[in-house]
């Protein structure tokens, strides 16, 4: 049966077994996972960081952002977790998702490409871990830019 509603459990490991209907978010190693919204009994992981899902929290309230399309199972579900609420998307036909793959590959790309370019410019031609050490403040600044885009 299709969940309407989803229940966050924050645990320091994501259990062997997984409970339906729970999404299972594990902080230290940036990762959630659930069994598969639409009850086909699939474990779905999803890594947690700035080129993978956002993790959003509203008091009790998850937000996981972008949507999961589970293409590679038989049951090819889509659906966003929104505010501890499943929204059923419409599944995807092949050519959607592979516009849609493509697409992740280059957001994947762009944004290690910009990451670097970031760690260039701030520490041009040098060896990170040295520059970091002497300029604190530059390191400052190119953390900030990592995590708020600032
Ligand atoms: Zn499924």
């Amino acid at each position: 049966m299709r969940q309407q509603t989803v229940r966050p459990e924050f645990v320091e490991v994501i259990p062997e077994r997984l409970e339906d209907g729970v999404l299972y978010i594990c902080e230290r190693y940036r990762t959630a996972a659930h069994n598969c919204f639409c009850g086909c009994g699939q474990e779905v992981v999803t890594p947690i960081g700035p080129a993978d899902w956002s993790l959003r929290r509203e008091g009790g309230a998850v937000t996981l952002h972008p949507s999961i399309g589970n293409w590679s199972f038989p049951c090819r579900s889509h659906y966003f977790i929104r505010r501890n609420k499943v929204v059923w998307a419409r599944s995807m036909n092949r050519s959607e998702v592979e516009r849609v793959r493509r697409r992740d590959q280059m957001d994947k790309a762009a944004y290690i490409e910009e990451v670097n370019r970031v760690k260039e410019e701030a520490f041009p031609g040098s060896n990170a871990q040295g520059e970091i050490a002497r300029r604190p403040s530059a390191f400052m600044r190119l953390l900030r830019a990592f995590f708020w885009g600032q």
